[in-house]
């Protein structure tokens, strides 16, 4: 269509008032959800590494504790053997230095007698001659026929020549009946020939007693074993953990092999229980210490202590998240409130701009877009048209066929003109009464004319019953104006009184016909839309 060929679009709609408050809540809603995740969020971080940090102490702190267990089992271990180990070297000495069958045995007895009783882990001492038959003890009575050929370290000292101290299994004493622990040496007669075993006696009860004394939970364990697994000692002790052997535990079979100490956690193979292991094998003699602490002892206090915080952070996350909820609900509240209210605004402001009667646009709304529309052309250099548009002799009309048939004349004359523009950015409005204007943004008078000529037309065709009309029908006629703001400033009122002067004009020139500068400038021509009276 000439003179609207341009894209165009239809200028920004009237500010919203409530849009930036609206905005902000929805902003402050966003940032406080954002705020209450993050403070959660942080919290539980916190927490969680903080809980983590503490299950690591626990482990190296139990760690600690089973190589300090361990390393001072070993040495009370070592050192109360020791004792034993020197004092039955030089006993030894002393009895092959005088020769076996001439010892004097009141003078060993007395000896003997007086070295346990400063010694609290020597439960006896004694000298067998090589049939196993009791020579001397440091006990007062020496039992009749007393023999321990029988026993495990008198066959081996008489099979074996080394002169080494030898650790043997627990026995029950054949004197007192308690269980013992022997360490034994070879007597040889000056030839070497086997000539007597000399055994030092250790009570059971004076290692049970010195590991009961550790500060450790129910669960704790401290072993003291012979390097092939066989049990001497053991907390919590009884005379039956002595029979049992270490041998297939892991400790014994994996990790003994390649490091004389260290900590591993494993399953004890006497009671099933799951424990943290400080192990460490004496350096002196073939014996292994072991020390565990059961897991639950350090993972324990630190579970009550995640579960304490635990509950204090789900107590603060349950607050927060309570309170977020408030705040929350509060500006959805809100945020409802100004959207009913922007919704309110934007049904006053429509109903404020709209015709009741022809649902078209009004007065105050051509007011309002007739004024943005002439500065967004001057600004973009469009052209802009105006047309003003009167039915003919409507007052005759009302007259004749009342006033309801002069409204229901009115809407099909709006919805005519509504059919007729078909760009976005075309208005209609009622002015008022019976008149009608048309705005056309980017529309050169050109343009206009035929958009008039079409709405003339238009209005034509309807055919609506008009006697008192010397057409018979219902007509329109229309004044054109047209400006091109960008070159010369045009007020709206300007425009509409110009757009008026040639609807007058048309009305002087026989109705039913529109008028504009260049219809009115060409005295003579037949104008468009023209019919005879
Ligand atoms: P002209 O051809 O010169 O325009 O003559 P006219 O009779 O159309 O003009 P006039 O201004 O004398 O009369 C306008 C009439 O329009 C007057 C009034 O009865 C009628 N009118 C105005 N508003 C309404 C309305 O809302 N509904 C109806 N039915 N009639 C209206
Ligand atoms: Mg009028
Ligand atoms: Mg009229």
């Amino acid at each position: 269509m000439l003179g609207r060929k341009r894209s165009y679009m239809p200028p920004d709609t009237p500010p919203d008032p409530t849009s930036s408050g609206t905005v902000r809540a929805a902003t402050v809603f966003r940032l406080t959800v954002c705020f209450i995740v993050l403070v959660i969020v942080t919290f539980v971080t916190v927490e969680g590494w903080r809980a983590w940090r503490d299950y690591r102490q626990a482990f190296v702190m139990a760690n600690d504790s089973v190589t300090n267990l361990a390393r001072a089992t070993a040495q009370h271990a070592e050192d109360a053997i020791r004792q034993v180990d020197v004092l039955t070297d030089a006993l030894g000495e002393r009895v092959e230095g005088d020769g076996l069958a001439s010892i004097n045995v009141p003078r060993i007895h007395a000896l003997m007698v007086q070295q346990a009783r400063i010694m609290p882990q020597l439960h006896g001492l004694f000298i067998y001659g090589p049939d196993g038959q009791w020579i001397v003890t440091d006990k007062a009575i020496t039992p009749d026929q007393a023999n321990n050929a029988d026993r495990d370290y008198f066959i081996y000292h008489r099979t074996h020549t080394d002169r080494n101290v030898r650790i043997g299994e627990v026995v029950n004493s054949r004197s007192t009946g308690e269980p013992i622990i022997p360490v034994s040496r070879r007597l040889n007669n000056p030839d070497g020939s086997f000539a007597g075993v000399l055994l030092g006696t250790l009570r059971v009860s004076y290692f049970v007693d010195y590991y009961g004394d550790f500060k450790i939970d129910d669960k704790g364990a401290l072993v003291l074993a012979l390097r092939d697994g066989r049990i001497l000692v053991r907390r919590p002790f009884s005379p039956a953990v002595t029979t049992q052997t270490l041998a297939d535990s892991v400790i014994f079979k994996r990790y003994l092999p390649t490091s004389n100490e260290g900590v591993a956690e494993v399953k004890a193979v006497v009671d099933g229980t799951y424990r943290l292991y400080g192990y460490r094998a004496l350096s002196s003699y073939p014996l292994v210490v072991e020390a565990g602490l059961s897991r639950e002892s350090f993972v324990g206090p630190w579970r009550r202590d995640l579960i304490k915080t635990g509950l204090y952070l789900l107590l603060l996350v349950g607050f927060l998240t309570g309170f977020g909820f408030i705040v929350l609900g509060q500006l959805r509240q809100r945020i409802e409130m100004e959207n009913e209210l922007r919704q309110a605004h934007r049904t006053v402001q429509e109903m404020a701009l709209t015709d009741s009667l022809t649902g078209l646009g009004n007065r105050r709304k051509l007011d309002m877009v007739l004024a943005l529309e002439i500065r967004r052309a001057k600004r973009q250099g469009y052209p802009l048209a105006l047309i003003m548009l009167d039915v003919d002799y409507f007052k005759r009309f009302n007259d004749k066929y009342g006033h309801s048939a002069g409204d229901d004349c009115l809407r099909r004359v709006a919805d005519t003109l509504r059919k007729t523009l078909k760009r976005p950015a075309d208005l209609a409005v009622r002015y008022g009464g019976e008149e009608f204007t048309v705005l056309l943004p980017d529309t050169t008078e050109v343009g206009a004319g035929l958009i008039a000529q079409e709405i003339v037309e238009a209005i034509r065709a309807l055919a609506i019953e008009h006697s008192e009309h010397p057409l018979g029908i219902v007509t329109i006629s229309g004044g054109i104006a047209s400006c091109a703001p960008a070159t010369g400033d045009v007020t709206p009122d300007e425009l509409i009184k110009a757009a008026d002067g040639f609807l007058y004009s048309a009305k002087n020139n026989g109705r039913n016909r529109w008028e504009s500068v260049d219809t009115s400038s060409r005295v003579g021509v037949s104008r468009q839309g023209a019919q005879p009276q």
